[in-house]
């Protein structure tokens, strides 16, 4: 039996105000663990876990990601020179995890004075969005880690970063394959797709949203609350 795990984790340096976002996180984070979107595709015969990281700007700077970014699926990092052995090299991800970036969601959030309710909507969406790139990178690779690729493909003579290229190109390629609709927008059929289904998946959850504003304002009226 196949099956994907969602596990979250705080990284340790979050002050108090991280720590009450992480919480309404891990509250998305449950609930899209028991959504019927995370069902594994058949080809994938093996369980998988995928680590959400509820992290800070610190973390995307560790994987080259820019410190303001919401959130990323992590891959590997860009291409680093090692002075004392002189060479070149990557540190691929040796598990399946994306990074939610709680500080830029702090940001985002209090950019407006009072939290606006789509604000917070528009950053959990976050959640779904890196898992489902998690979630395809899963599909394409049947299940193997960056890292696994990395080392199982680069003896076919690719360099890094041509064998990330080859697994991203070819969900880009599945997706939009499958699209019913038009072209892409200039972020490509795999952006465009899977911010619609975290979208979609987040529109569905009312309860949801009703236990976030219960945990972050008492009641959904009272949200002038800031972190
Ligand atoms: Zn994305």
């Amino acid at each position: 039996m196949s099956a994907v795990r969602l596990i979250s984790r705080r990284v340790e340096s979050l002050d108090e105000d991280l720590v009450k976002l992480a919480e309404i996180c891990e509250l998305v984070i449950k609930a899209f663990a028991a959504s019927a979107e995370m069902s594994l595709p058949e080809r994938v015969d093996k369980s998988v876990d995928v680590y959400v990281h509820l992290a800070t700007g610190t973390e995307c700077t560790n994987w080259d990601v820019p410190e303001d970014a919401l959130g990323f699926h992590a891959i590997s990092s860009s291409r680093r020179y090692d002075s004392e052995e002189d060479e070149y090299y990557v540190n691929t991800s040796e598990r399946h995890e994306v990074f939610i970036n709680l500080e830029a969601g702090r940001h985002l959030l209090n950019r407006s004075g009072p939290w606006l309710e789509c604000d917070l909507e528009a950053w959990l969406v976050t959640i779904p969005h890196e898992v489902f790139h998690a979630l395809e990178w899963i599909q394409e690779t049947g299940g193997l880690t960056p890292d696994e690729v990395y080392a199982a493909r680069v003896t076919d003579g690719d360099e890094w970063p041509e064998v990330v290229s080859k697994v991203l190109r070819a969900i880009d390629k599945r997706l939009e394959n499958g699209q019913q609709s038009g072209p892409s927008s200039e972020f490509g059929a795999t952006e465009d797709i899977i911010e619609q289904r975290a979208r979609d998946w987040f529109l569905g959850q009312q309860d949801l949203v009703a236990e976030l504003c219960a945990t972050l304002y008492g009641n959904k009226e009272n949200m002038s609350l800031r972190v």
